[in-house]
């Protein structure tokens, strides 16, 4: 049965582009996320355009129960509203499939077989030019014969973009002009679901989003999404990747940081007007000692003075 839906505090939608956070219900959502979301959510409102929520939640094998309920009430409660129903992309598989089949049609998929001990040991030979996260495309020549084998030896494939080494190149609204080039990257997995790359270009072109704003570690992505959006003939979204918040030891931030969540940071005696608090100052939109609504951020909001660098977590701050 599909979970209960859940209806934000809707406000009236305007027209234009959409913006939208994306969050995947793997785990409880924290304070770098939480910024992600605001500034999301900024970026949106401030341009008058409609905000969405959508749950990725295709990595079945990750999502745990109750996160994407947590997630929500988490975002609700630091201010956040969204316009109309919660889109999963567990209930949207017609679409992603529809895209597979197009660029399948267009002779611009294949299969391939290889296990990721297989493309870590390939990627590393001596004489590999590719990177350890690159494709160094061994499945893209198989004949049909070398297919019909791998599949008799009990292998399911994945199926690949032929990129081919494209260079794409695109301006972010924070991080200014950014260009790579693509390896030949899944869309679809050896277990059937559609790839993150796929899903979130077809998403985003189906529900209007205009601006894409998320965090600057998905930036090395954007060009994968910048073609596929180009090979699905989808209007490609601005992207502003976001400063991350960092632990104290310049890492990613994560739980082993300590009380990086909302319900760790209640357990600590702090509301989301605290955190909230933290989230404004980090982003030079509140004062020390100052408790802002979410209002005075938005009156606040400008872009172009956000922060280019990540924050260190510093909660005495
Ligand atoms: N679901 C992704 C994540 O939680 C975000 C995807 C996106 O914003 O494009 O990291």
């Amino acid at each position: 049965m599909a979970p209960p839906e859940i209806h934000p505090n809707t406000v009236a939608v305007p027209s234009g582009r959409a913006g939208r956070f994306a969050p995947s219900p793997t785990g409880p959502l924290h304070v770098g996320n939480l910024r992600t979301a605001l500034l999301a959510w900024l970026f949106a409102r401030s341009a008058g355009a409609r905000f969405l929520v959508r749950v990725e939640d295709l990595d079945r094998s990750r999502v745990r129960p109750g996160i994407e309920e947590a997630q929500l009430a988490d975002l609700r409660a630091i201010g956040l509203d969204w316009d109309g129903p919660v889109v999963r992309q567990s209930e949207r598989m017609a679409l992603y499939e529809e895209a597979i089949g197009r660029l399948d049609a267009e002779g611009l998929l294949y299969p391939c077989y290889c296990s990721r001990k297989e493309i870590r040991a390939a990627a590393s030979a001596p004489h590999g030019i590719p990177a350890a996260d690159r494709y160094p495309g061994t499945c893209r020549e198989l004949t049909q014969t070398e297919r019909t084998e791998r599949e008799a030896a009990g292998r399911w494939p994945a199926l690949r973009v032929r990129a081919e080494g494209s260079w794409v190149s695109f301006k972010d609204r924070l991080m200014g002009c950014q260009e790579g080039d693509t390896d030949d990257f899944v869309v679809r997995r050896n277990d059937g679901a559609p790839a993150y790359q796929l899903a979130v270009v077809v998403d985003d072109a189906d529900q209007g989003i205009g601006d894409v704003v998320r965090g600057a570690d998905l930036v090395d992505s954007t060009p994968r999404q910048v073609l596929l959006c180009r090979m699905l003939g989808l209007p490609i979204p601005r992207y502003a990747h976001v400063p991350l918040v960092l632990g104290p030891d310049g890492q990613r931030l994560a739980k082993r940081h300590g009380a990086v969540t909302l319900e760790a940071r209640s357990a600590h005696g702090e509301g989301p007007g605290g955190l909230l608090a933290w989230m404004a100052r980090s982003l030079g939109l509140a004062e020390p000692g100052e408790k802002p609504g979410i209002e005075d951020l938005l009156a606040r909001f400008d872009p172009d003075r956000l922060p280019r660098g990540p924050t260190v977590w510093d909660p005495g701050t």
